[in-house]
């Protein structure tokens, strides 16, 4: 990646310019697009936290926007929201890859020309998940793709994806951003508190893009409330209440995703305007799976607000009470400490990491849960455990 120039500093008007640390790479592109030199593939890597998905949604505004990424125009809007006809965010629909079907209804839909802007942009969130067939579809349409598109990837390590494809891409390095600076991005960003901002960015698993929904959306909200609320009776309870929390933690994951419903239709019905028949229907196709793939990150959200308030039980065993992430719960996160030890936590925080990838492997999202709060309650609970102090 070239260094910073001078001459290429993200003006205010840049799409670039709010990027949170990674100043470099806002030089960086913004230089390609003053110079209209953008490529046609672009491989975003760099650890989760760290402004690829804002900086793919940036470059997508630069790209379809008349003006460079102005960011008030309707494409910018629609970029925005995720419902640019000429912008397509491609997620993994397996559970560990992306499907061969997909991709070859990408590269169908990638030869068709642009239907409001000039150019196309395809998002692919996860090139580590680009394997096998799917991997070996993309490769030609990746390196000679019609003149109108511009492919980016983000993986989180090189190491990860597949040469073939990353030798296909101009590499762009992000840098790790850490903590503090995280928590005053999302502070600057959305006007929201430090103590919101920790909770938001704890609930998201550290990703800045998830840690904004998060603060905007009340469901997600909502959803950390009644988890951490399903836990707190676990080390008074026995196996039947942690089996009866683990039933209602279930419910409410597969309750049916209101907000996103009501934005879908909204899609649909901005889409009636100018869409085909069969643009529709495959607009509402990709819709439902959008929504299964928000229920997979609703659970992977548990997870991580049930991983934040471990830490939290665990820094509160230290002493070091005044760091816990979750304050609105500290009563319960004392007093869990004060009857559980570091192994124990440690071992539950194992659990989290298995139920993960139970999920990832299809299992039922009750058992797993029930599996889950079962572990925990036993190193919660002070005579269930072995005498470890
Ligand atoms: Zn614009």
């Amino acid at each position: 990646m070239s260094q910073t120039s001078p001459t290429a500093q993200p003006q205010d008007s840049s799409p670039f310019a709010r990027l949170a640390g990674q100043r470099q790479v806002a030089s960086f592109l913004t230089q390609a697009v003053q110079t209209r030199q953008i490529s046609h593939a672009y491989m975003f890597t760099g650890p989760i936290g760290s402004s690829k998905t804002d900086t793919a949604i940036a470059l997508a505004k630069a790209v379809l926007c008349k003006d460079g990424g102005c960011g008030s125009c309707d494409d910018c809007i629609r970029v925005s929201r995720r419902s640019h006809p000429d912008f397509h965010i491609v997620e993994p629909e397996g559970a560990s890859s992306y499907l061969i079907e997909q991709i070859h209804e990408l590269i169908h839909d990638a030869a068709l020309a642009p239907m409001r802007s000039r150019r196309k942009v395809y998002l692919l969130t996860r090139a580590d998940m680009l394997r096998g067939a799917a991997a070996n579809a993309l490769l030609k349409t990746l390196e000679e793709p019609p003149a109108s598109v511009v492919f980016i990837l983000l993986a989180r390590t090189l190491e990860s994806v597949m040469e073939t494809i990353v030798s296909r891409c101009q590499v762009v390095a992000f840098r790790y951003i850490p903590e503090v600076e995280a928590i005053q991005a999302l502070i600057d960003q959305t006007g929201t508190t430090e103590k919101e901002a920790r909770i938001a960015l704890a609930a998201s698993g550290g990703s800045l893009t998830g840690a904004r929904e998060y603060l905007g959306s009340n469901a997600r909200r909502d959803l950390r409330l009644k988890v951490l609320g399903a836990i707190e009776g676990l080390p008074d309870g026995d196996e039947l209440d942690a089996l009866q929390a683990a039933r209602e933690l279930t419910v409410l994951l597969s309750a049916p995703l209101d907000e996103l419903i009501i934005e879908q239709e909204r899609q649909l019905a901005e889409g009636a305007d100018f869409l085909s028949k069969g643009a529709l229907t495959a607009l509402e196709q990709r819709q439902k799976r959008v929504r299964t793939a928000r229920e997979r990150e609703r659970i992977a959200e548990t997870l991580n607000v049930l991983r934040s308030w471990l830490r939290d039980v665990l820094l509160a065993g230290i002493g070091r009470g005044d760091d816990i992430v979750n304050s609105d719960f500290s009563y319960n996160i004392s007093r869990c400490a004060a009857h559980s030890d570091a192994a124990g936590l440690a071992r539950a925080l194992l659990a989290t990491d298995a139920a993960q990838e139970r999920i990832a492997y299809n299992v039922s999202v009750q058992s797993t849960l029930e599996s889950l709060l079962l572990s925990m309650q036993r190193e919660l609970k002070p005579e269930l455990k072995q005498p470890s102090r």
